[in-house]
């Protein structure tokens, strides 16, 4: 019999979706623990109509794109609507999500129920973050680097050099 997990070519596929603005090792660590789960992730920028951000969608995916660029089976990719419409169109019954402290799960768990009711095939796998992350946000990130602090621990180098550019002139 053939699961939900096993798409007819036999790959499991998981869509990490966020807004990424930056990526952060704390997103690189939780996409690192899910390829032990799946074969494949496709890890999608998305906009939001309402969520104004830093850097442009385009410097976000290019962002990804070099701080992944030595991993296998990763996918970079945007999207726009409804994250559900945006599976279906892949065939991808799997949303990847990371999880942080507490405060992170009453949203995570709202939007994952309303996924499923959207669409009952649909659910999502919750990633814990390891502890050196477990606190770290893009806004957090962005607050740091802002203050022209260090921010080399908590994401890539070529996010590092992304933050700087975008607050030398600041
Ligand atoms: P969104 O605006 O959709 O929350 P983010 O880019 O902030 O987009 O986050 C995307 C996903 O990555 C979310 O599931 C979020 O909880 C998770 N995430 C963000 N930072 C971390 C971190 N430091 N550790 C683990 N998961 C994280």
């Amino acid at each position: 019999m053939e699961t939900k997990a096993v798409k007819k070519n036999n790959k499991k596929i998981a869509v990490y979706a966020g807004s990424f603005d930056p990526v952060t090792n704390g997103h690189i660590d939780v996409i690192n623990r899910a390829l032990e789960l799946f074969d494949e992730i496709i890890i999608a920028v998305g906009t939001h109509p309402e969520k104004k951000t830093l850097f442009s969608m385009k410097e976000r995916l290019s962002m990804i794109k070099t701080a992944t660029k030595d991993m296998k089976h990763i996918t970079v990719d945007s999207f726009s609507g409804l994250l559900v419409d945006y599976l279906d169109k892949y065939d991808v019954k799997f949303i990847l999500r990371g999880l942080r402290a507490l405060s992170d799960f009453e949203a995570e768990f709202q939007s994952a129920v309303t996924n499923r009711k959207l669409n009952h095939e649909i659910d999502s796998i919750f990633v814990m973050t390891s502890a050196e992350y477990f606190f770290l946000s893009s806004s957090l990130v962005k607050e740091i680097a802002y203050l022209k602090g260090d921010v080399s621990n908590f994401v890539p180098r070529n996010v590092e050099s992304a933050l700087k550019k975008k607050f030398r002139s600041k």
